[in-house]
C-alpha cells in the first residue's frame, strides 16, 4: 500500500518554507496531495485556482505530487480522498500551540485521522504567507522567501517590480 498525506494549507502564495516541507513529506510518504483550503469568508491575495497553479508549476511533474482545492472540513475532505494522514510543518513555538489543537481536533472527528509534523529548517522559520504578502505588498525583496513563478505572480498581482 503506498503510503500517502494531505499537506493542507492556504498557500496565499507558496513559500518556500511549504516547498521544503514537501519535500522532506517525500522522504516519508509515497505520494502527497497538497490541498489549497478554500474559504469563501476570507478574501485571498490568490484564487485558489490561482493558488493551485503556481504550486503545480513551482512543484514541476513530480508524478507523486497531486495538487487540489477543498472547502469545508478537512477531515470530510480526506475521508473522501480515502486518506487519514495529514502532514504540517512546524516553525516555532507559536505554531504548535494552534496545531496540537487542529491534530486532536481532527482526531475528535475522525478517529482515523493522524497528524504527521515536520519541523522546518533554519533558512525558513521565519517565512509565512502572510509575511511575505505585507512585504511584498510594501515593495521589499522576497525574492529569497518564493519560487520565481511565485514572485512574478507577485509581482502581476500587486503591479509591482
Ligand atoms: P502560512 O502559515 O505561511 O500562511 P499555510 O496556512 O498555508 O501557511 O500553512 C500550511 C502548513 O505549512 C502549516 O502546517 C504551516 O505551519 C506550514 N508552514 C508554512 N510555512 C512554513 C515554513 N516556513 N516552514 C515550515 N512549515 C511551514
Amino acid at each position: 500500500m503506498p503510503r500517502v498525506a494531505i499537506y493542507p494549507g492556504s498557500f496565499d502564495p507558496l513559500t518556500n518554507g511549504h516547498l521544503a516541507i514537501i519535500q522532506r513529506g517525500l522522504h516519508v510518504f509515497d505520494r502527497l496531495v497538497v490541498a489549497v483550503a478554500t474559504n469563501p469568508e476570507k478574501t485571498p491575495l490568490f484564487t485558489p485556482e490561482e493558488r493551485k497553479a503556481l504550486i503545480a508549476e513551482a512543484v514541476g511533474r513530480d508524478p507523486r505530487v497531486e495538487v487540489d482545492a477543498f472547502e469545508g472540513l478537512l477531515v470530510d475532505y480526506a475521508r473522501t480522498k480515502g486518506v487519514h494522514t495529514v502532514l504540517r510543518g512546524l516553525r516555532a513555538a507559536s505554531d504548535f500551540e494552534y496545531e496540537f489543537m487542529l491534530a486532536n481536533m481532527n482526531r475528535k472527528l475522525d478517529p482515523d485521522f493522524e497528524s504527521v509534523f515536520v519541523m522546518t529548517g533554519e533558512d525558513y522559520f521565519f517565512v509565512s504567507a502572510r509575511l511575505v504578502r505585507e512585504v511584498a505588498r510594501f515593495g521589499g525583496d522576497v525574492s529569497a522567501f518564493v519560487p520565481s513563478n511565485v514572485l512574478e505572480g507577485l509581482r502581476r498581482k500587486l503591479g509591482i517590480r
